[in-house]
């Protein structure tokens, strides 16, 4: 058993940090490693991020609870769960609410950080917004001061603010304009009254509508391509194997092959659903096998298709929307907006299509912003800037190896860090829901504790933590 602590900074305490976290610990467990997890995040709950922070009981998740456990090989931990705490009230097939989830997380990590052994949690509430390669390890520049060494870092980002590069600029400073609508507080400070315009028709447009729209207001929602988030099924599929797809044939092919199984699948089972849930093991393999210039294409001409059909609505959401646009409360259509004028109690938008619409303010749900050389975020900046890591082939995160650790850009050492979740969306296309998430968590800690363990045999890793987690108490876990 090793009694010396090794020392990992978990970076982001959303589900895919706190994921990774409970990983690491279960690890440690399972074989007596001596790991000091540390999980920084300047946001106060752990487990939530954006996407479980929420308390409203209509914000619902978009999977069904079945296929949210955080452990792919226990599929009921997630339901099990759910009946401790609300015993008889939610099916596997429910779309439970989406704060219940950050719970479960929350819970998941508490019982793990509680396995006997040497392993030890603590929660750090800063932000990283730089790091450095240190001998064998890594030091991470903090947000409120000082800097943290650790033996390994985990990349745990989630996604970042949508784009602002549209807004035209009288609206952006206005207060009638809410540049991301999962900022705490933001659709609370939206007038109570007049009609709203909002940017984006994907599935954070459908929650902001559901919340905004009443009797007496009209909400406007526009995109590019006006396509909005099919919705689930009502009841379950039955599970089919995913088509055999070459794509070394290229993307026509594969994008052909594809619609031919859906339509299979539509005819035999009933439910084109079928089909495009089959795609779910073979489609970060497909996506691999394509040229950067395919998936280049997929991305500008494809990927809107994909993702209203692969990421959608629940049922009831769906139909609670559905109502409000027969209402006529919500309204959906194409649209881009070309300048905004904005007046002491209206905003008056002009479309490109020449229509003009006046609004009591704009909420951009546009999602969050994909290329990783716009992001505008302290951490991600300095970390190209460094070279520790280097774009992927199409430009949406960082290049890694299958299991999840930084590779640098040319030149540069490696660095002990990793990344999972959003960060690896360019090489894997799928890779922010849960079902892809604990897979990449389980991973990512195994080839972590696998690195550390060979270092601490070689006997290279720090031997002394230093710097301002070293200066400061430990949070304790419990304490937060
Ligand atoms: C509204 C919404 C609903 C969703 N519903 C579902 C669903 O039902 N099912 C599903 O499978 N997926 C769903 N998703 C997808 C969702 O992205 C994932 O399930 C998951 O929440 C992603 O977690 P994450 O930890 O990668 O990112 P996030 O939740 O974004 O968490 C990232 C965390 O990292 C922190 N952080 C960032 N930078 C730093 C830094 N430099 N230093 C310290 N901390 C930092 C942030 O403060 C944040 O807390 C939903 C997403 C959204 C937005």
């Amino acid at each position: 058993m090793t009694t010396n602590l090794q020392r990992v900074a978990v970076v982001g305490a959303g589900a895919a940090g706190t994921l990774t976290a409970a990983h690491l610990l279960l690890r440690a467990a399972e074989q007596g490693l001596g790991l000091d997890v540390h999980l920084v995040d300047p946001c106060p709950g752990t487990g939530r991020g954006t996407a479980y922070a929420t308390s409203a009981g209509h914000h619902l998740l978009n999977v069904p609870a079945g296929r949210m456990s955080a452990f792919a090989d226990a599929p009921d931990h997630f339901t099990a769960w759910l009946e401790r705490r609300a015993p008889g009230t939610f099916a596997p097939g429910d779309h439970v609410p989406r704060g219940l989830y950050g719970a479960y997380l929350d819970d998941v990590l508490t019982a793990a950080a509680a396995r006997p052994g040497p392993a030890r949690l603590s929660r750090v509430r800063d932000r990283v917004v730089a790091a450095r390669r240190v001998g064998p390890g890594v030091s991470l520049r903090l947000d409120g001061g000082g800097t943290f060494r650790a033996d390994a870092a985990v990349l745990a980002l989630g996604t970042f603010p949508p784009d602002q590069s549209w807004v035209p600029a009288a609206l952006r400073p206005s207060a009638r304009y809410v540049a991301d609508p999962w900022t705490p507080g933001a659709l609370a400070a939206l007038p109570e009254e007049g009609d709203l315009l909002l940017v984006g028709t994907g599935l954070t447009m459908i929650d902001v509508a559901l919340a905004v729209h009443h009797p007496g207001r009209r909400v406007h929602a526009v995109s590019r391509h006006g396509l909005l988030p099919r919705a689930h099924a009502a009841s379950a599929l039955p599970a089919v194997p995913p088509p055999a797809v070459d794509p070394a044939q290229g993307l026509t092919t594969v994008r052909r092959t594809l619609l031919a199984h859906v339509s299979a699948c539509r005819r035999t089972h009933g439910d084109w659903r079928v089909g495009v849930d089959s795609l779910r093991p073979v489609t970060a393999t497909v996506w691999q096998g394509l040229t950067p210039a395919e998936r280049a294409r997929f991305l500008a001409t494809d990927q809107r298709l994909w993702d209203v059909h692969r990421h959608r609505a629940p049922v009831t959401t769906a139909r609670a929307f559905a109502e409000a646009v027969i209402a006529g409360r919500i309204e959906v259509g194409p649209g881009e907006i070309a300048d905004a004028e904005v007046t002491a109690d209206a905003v008056r938008v002009r479309l490109r299509d020449g229509r003009t619409l006046d609004v009591a303010a704009v909420v951009n749900c546009t999602g969050p912003q994909a290329e990783i050389r716009r992001v505008g975020d302290p951490l991600v900046a300095d970390l190209l800037a460094a070279g520790l890591a280097d774009p992927d082939d199409v430009g949406l995160g960082f290049r890694t190896t299958a299991q999840g650790r930084l590779r640098p850009a040319a030149g540069a050492d490696p660095a002990p860090l990793w990344t999972l979740g959003a960060l690896r969306r360019g090489s894997l296309l799928e890779s922010t829901a849960i079902p892809e998430i604990r897979a990449q968590a389980q991973a990512v800690a195994a080839s972590v504790t696998a690195v550390l363990d060979a270092a601490h045999r070689a006997g290279t890793r720090h031997d002394t933590p230093r710097g301002a987690t070293a200066e400061r108490p430990h949070l304790a876990y419990a304490e937060r």
